[in-house]
């Protein structure tokens, strides 16, 4: 159905009207066996995309937007947010929320967002945020270093760094040399990643600019309610006190 849709529609429209095309679409995935954790909508089954990303119906979070979200309900309290690259379903469920300061970022044009920051030059004071989320972001960054060097300056001391990015085993994969959009597609997955990043050298990197990294590795049972990938980590960076 969703496929379908999106086949015969035109996306202009699509992202103009997605709001209203998604509660339409959402009665024929209603049901009770699954529950998206963002939007807390009950359904039978979630879209499966061609990626065999599962996606709700209703506010289109992904996987990993589910699990993040999880992770961050609870600590949404009396806290100031920085999030690049606001995914929509997390950040509409943010803007919501009267006991947070919520600060938006983007600084490619992609996502709707309140400033447009460079991460290798941050334009904000030492200390400024409890929580930083950084999803999906530092593969794309030429100098990650800077990039993690920056967030840890506008972390308040004991504030968290919530980071993730595609992983790999063994070692990062970097090459400076590759610079095509055909090259980055081939080695790094995509057109606009300049390395694929392993989980211990991400951690390694973090940890050489003076943060606390901490690992969180999830893995889901086979009912997965939620439909959270069943096997997925997420890095917690603390900026020491
Ligand atoms: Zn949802």
């Amino acid at each position: 159905m969703y496929e379908l849709l999106k086949k015969i529609t035109p996306t202009a429209f699509i992202k103009k009207n997605e709001t209203a095309i998604r509660v339409l679409l959402s009665q024929f995935y209603k049901g009770h066996r699954f529950v998206c954790s963002v939007c807390e909508f009950k359904m039978a089954r979630f879209i499966t995309s061609k990626k065999g990303d599962k996606l709700c119906p209703k506010c289109g979070s992904l996987a990993r937007t589910r699990r993040l979200w999880q992770f961050l309900k609870p600590k949404a309290k009396d806290v100031k947010i920085l999030h690049f690259s606001p995914s929509r379903s997390i950040r509409r469920t943010l803007e919501c929320l009267k006991n947070i300061t919520y600060i938006t970022t983007d600084y490619t044009n992609e996502f709707k967002a309140m400033k447009c920051l460079n991460i290798e030059a941050i334009d904000e004071p030492d200390n400024q945020y409890d929580i930083i989320i950084c999803y999906h972001v530092l593969e794309h960054i030429q100098n990650d270093i800077k990039a993690m060097d920056e967030l840890k300056r506008i972390t308040k001391p004991g504030g968290i760094c919530i980071i993730q990015t595609p992983f790999k085993k063994g070692e990062i994969y970097e090459d400076i040399t590759i610079r095509s959009e055909e090259g980055r597609l081939l080695h790094f997955g995509q057109k606009d990643h300049v390395r694929i990043y392993s989980i211990e050298g991400l951690t390694n990197r973090l940890s050489s600019v003076g943060f606390q990294p901490i690992k969180q590795t999830y893995k889901e049972s086979i009912n997965n309610r939620n439909g959270f990938k069943t096997d997925e980590t997420i890095i917690i960076a603390k900026k020491p006190i």
